[in-house]
């Protein structure tokens, strides 16, 4: 009897554990759906910066908006897309947000903050 109990202990345990890890990889994936634009429009940015390169006095007035361009398109397309990640990127368990002082883990183990499995 008393193994049985917890028998159904585990199981329950892996149930739970199980469920988390099914419902963070599709909190993951709606993640990635929502923000991968965002992250084509900072790397856009990015890339206008790039072949505008530095600004001085001698730059013409076209390439100061491009360079203005930029800047906006960097800025917005970060905004979004960490508002994204804080929004939709959190622990099925503990619901917190889902990152490290390192950034952003792209497949986690585990949460970061509660220490449930996502495997
Ligand atoms: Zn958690």
């Amino acid at each position: 009897m008393r193994g049985w109990f917890l028998y159904s202990l585990v199981r329950q345990h892996n149930r739970i554990v199980n469920e988390c890890a099914l419902e963070f990889s599709a909190r993951r994936t709606k993640t990635w759906q929502k923000s991968w634009p965002w992250i084509v429009v900072t790397f856009a940015g990015f890339g206008i910066g790039a072949i505008v390169g530095d600004l001085d006095d001698s730059s013409t007035a076209m390439l100061w908006s491009f360079g203005a361009l930029s800047m906006g398109l960097t800025m917005l397309g970060i905004y979004m897309t960490v508002r994204i990640v804080r929004i939709h990127y959190r622990c099925p368990k503990c619901e917190k947000v889902v990152s490290t002082w390192d950034g952003v883990p792209v497949a986690p183990k585990e949460c970061p903050h509660c220490g449930v499995s996502f495997r």
